[in-house]
């Protein structure tokens, strides 16, 4: 049940634990894993899992599976920051998970690689324990008052899970954010699915929150909206919070702000607002900055901490996804490497390489559909990736 809730001072209020509650079934299942407070200055998310946990251990519902909540960045969470020394979203890293996957490790330079040592060996424990397949959800809020929306990595598995909910899906973000905790999950083959329960200390973002968790367990198959108490209400709760509806939008463009940058957003925007090709949208010390292209202004930076300025999204039409889906299953994109322009890369895995002055039209587009995603843009050349697990999950041991 949704109840109103103040932001309370989750540091003051109890000793901040990493795992914020565990519920077991009494049949088997698959297994939620819940990451809040991935962003020390975002606690709605841990708020409303401790209240979720704290119904579903008062009401036993029949349920399938295991349901587990994990709080992310403790240190920010307690000092109300974004983060202590570095962005706990955009370290994982092959590298770094390299560094934190030996138990053993001591050496760890900085407060959030101790926060990932404890979040990655806590992930692999349920993954190792996991009989049934495992979902994860990432709960988060805006600097910018926002409605709520979902955010995936384009995979098939991904999209079928996200269009369950009835909100706006946002495509193609992981391509421009590296080292995001739902990259690395979703390297493993797992179903993953972002959620932006709206601005971080609007009280409204807890009960969005809350409403999103009961629906995920709803649509993964824990529970049976006919086993809790007003089951139907959460998925409506969510369909009312946006104007969007179930649409799906691709990040085009990203502004990222670079260092010693003053960057200074233009006062008044929201997520999904129309701009114009041109468009003043922000400013720094030396000039201007307008929009490249015509489409939604999304994510705009308010906060001080942060890199990302704003996006660009667009609407990608019904008709584009389901061409997409027909491709993908129909390994079309076997022929890439045997086009003007294209070769297998030398080095990486289910990676081809695309000389722009050959390949020159609806390159991105064409590789978006056939489920690549863009990696690394240099002279000339972009390296497209083919995402694993497509559309199909990691076998369990
Ligand atoms: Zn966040």
């Amino acid at each position: 049940m949704i109840t109103s809730t103040k932001l309370e001072n989750i540091s003051e209020t109890t000793q901040l634990e990493r795992i914020l509650g565990t519920y077991t079934g009494n049949k088997p299942g698959p297994n939620l894993i819940a990451f809040g407070g991935m962003h020390g200055n975002e606690p709605s998310g841990v708020i409303a899992l401790r209240k979720v946990f704290q119904e579903i251990h008062s009401y036993q519902p029949n349920f399938n599976g295991k349901f587990f909540g994990i709080a992310c960045n403790l240190g920010a969470l307690s000092a109300k920051k974004r983060f202590i020394k570095s962005d706990l979203n955009r370290i994982w890293t092959p590298e770094n998970i390299c560094k934190v996957s030996d138990r053993s490790n001591s050496n760890l330079s900085h407060p959030e690689q101790y926060e990932q040592f404890e979040i990655y060996h806590a992930v692999q424990d349920i993954i190792k324990e996991a009989s049934g397949p495992l979902y994860f959800i990432d709960l988060h809020t805006t600097s910018a008052e926002s409605q709520p929306f979902i955010s995936i990595n384009d995979t098939l598995r991904n999209r079928e899970e996200a269009l369950k909910y009835p909100l706006p899906i946002i495509l193609g973000v992981e391509e421009h954010l590296e080292g995001t905790i739902l990259n690395y999950i979703n390297h493993l083959g797992h179903i993953s699915v972002g959620f932006e329960a709206g601005q971080h200390d609007a009280p409204s973002s807890i009960e969005n929150q809350e409403a999103f968790i009961w629906t995920t367990l709803i649509n993964i198959g824990c529970i049976s909206e006919y086993d809790i108490l007003d089951g139907h209400v959460y998925p409506e709760r969510l369909a009312k919070t946006t104007t969007e509806g179930k649409k799906i939008f691709e990040v085009r463009y990203k502004y990222t702000i670079s260092e010693g940058e003053e960057f200074t957003m233009k006062p008044h925007y929201v997520n999904f607002q129309s701009v114009r090709k041109n468009e003043l949208l922000a400013s720094n010390q030396h000039e201007n900055i307008y929009a490249l292209e015509k489409g939604k202004v999304f994510m705009p930076l308010y906060q001080k901490q942060g890199d990302d300025g704003f996006f660009i999204i667009k609407r990608i039409k019904w008709c584009w996804l389901q061409i997409s889906t027909v491709l993908r299953k129909g390994s079309i994109h076997k022929i890439l490497p045997y086009l003007p322009g294209i070769r297998k890369h030398n080095d990486l895995d289910y990676a081809l390489e695309v000389n722009r002055k050959i390949a020159r039209w609806y390159v991105i587009e064409i590789f978006h559909l056939l489920g690549f995603r863009r990696k690394i843009l240099k002279k000339g050349h972009i390296i497209f990736i083919k995402r694993k697990h497509d559309f199909k999950g990691p076998e369990l041991e």
